[in-house]
């Protein structure tokens, strides 16, 4: 069978995909965690690495849902000021999440959870609350008040985690995991954005990965990539506009409990782990170009990323670790790309 060209479309970034006379993929399109995620495995075994991956999937899912009232974030929502056990997968994530909470000042922090409901993000039915409302549900906010043992957590009366910004990447590194465990050695994973590549494609070369145009149609860049993930956040995925005429947004400046306006539009992370650059992007959504600038060059040695952002202004920046990977495109094609440097 011969697949020429084949384009995937989901929430954040458009895949290429092309395999010249090789043998057909696995292929599964999966819903969970609110959004489309996209599963393609080359070789004998994609198929069973798939149906593993299906599985596991829906196991987070069903532990991470803040709605599931049998979820174990649900049961974190509702312990009334009383630790709470967690799974291992669940303690990793959280783990994981107040690591780079500490790391980016509180940028990226899950608490944010009862003022994203008071916008209305996480229903759809949209407001904007007043100052005074934002004000209030501040006081029950910030990470920091979090008590976590590394078995147990407990929050404060009144707080409420979410672990959206954190838990697909995460999930698109168990699911990479599974897939190398199977012995599949090509794969695509595309979870609701949060694109996670397995080796090379089935000819040898890189995945080409296209970032979406945050102010329009089609892509702004092309990163080739093996092994590594990607994951955007963006400011044109979850927003309504209010009768202000604003843009509001689905990513909140835990500082002010509002959609975080600092300039980047849409800003990516690349790097080993899916889970890291999850974290990261929203953190550096959150950051803007300055301080996530320094938070690079700072933390660029220790933490594996490399980041791609764009400027509400139409500005592209990323870091020279891609400058081999990185090529704008569409309208931006012959776009100056700033290159931030150690
Ligand atoms: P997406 O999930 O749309 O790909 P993100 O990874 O950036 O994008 O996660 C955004 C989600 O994270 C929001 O829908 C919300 O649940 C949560 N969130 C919003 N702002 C923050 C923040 N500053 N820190 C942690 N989580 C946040
Ligand atoms: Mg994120």
């Amino acid at each position: 069978m011969r697949k020429n060209f084949l384009a995937v479309f989901f929430s954040a970034a458009i895949i290429f995909s092309s395999c010249a006379l090789g043998e057909a993929p696995a292929e599964k399109t999966v819903f969970a965690m609110d959004t489309y995620m996209k599963l393609t495995a080359y070789g004998s075994n994609g198929a069973e690495a798939i149906s593993a991956s299906e599985e596991k999937i829906s196991e987070l899912e069903k532990l991470w849902s803040v709605t599931d009232e049998k979820s174990e974030i649900y049961s974190v929502n509702h312990g009334g000021g009383k630790p709470v056990p967690v799974s291992n997968d669940t303690a990793e994530l959280l783990s994981l999440s107040f690591e780079i909470s500490e790391m980016t000042d509180g940028a990226l922090d899950c608490t944010m959870y009862p003022i994203l409901k008071e916008w209305g993000f996480t229903t759809g039915e949209y407001k904007i609350p007043d100052d005074e409302k934002i004000a209030k549900l501040l006081e029950n906010t910030g990470y920091e008040n979090i008590d976590f043992d590394g078995v147990n957590i407990t929050l404060p009366a009144d707080f409420q985690i979410d672990l959206g910004a954190v838990g697909k990447g995460f999930t698109g590194d168990m699911v990479s995991q599974i897939m190398r465990e199977n012995g599949v050695t090509s794969a695509l994973l595309d979870l609701g954005g949060n694109i996670q590549t397995v080796g090379n494609k089935p000819d040898g070369t890189p995945w080409k990965i296209g970032l979406r145009n945050p102010f329009g149609d089609g892509l702004f860049g092309v990163l080739e990539l093996s092994d590594k993930a990607a994951v955007t956040s963006g400011g044109y995925e979850r927003y309504f506009v209010g009768e202000d005429g604003e843009t509001y947004w689905h990513i909140l400046d835990p500082e002010t409990g509002k959609p975080a306006r600092s300039g980047i539009i849409s800003a990516t992370a690349v790097g080993k782990s899916g889970g890291v650059c999850d974290a990261l992007s929203t953190s550096l959504f959150v950051m803007g170009l300055e301080k996530s600038e320094e938070f690079w060059k700072r933390h660029g040695n220790q933490i594996d990323f490399e980041m791609v952002l764009v400027t509400e202004d139409g500005g592209i920046f990323i870091t020279e670790g891609l400058e081999e990977s990185f090529t704008p495109n569409g309208d931006f094609s012959a776009s100056e790309v700033g290159v931030i440097r150690k």
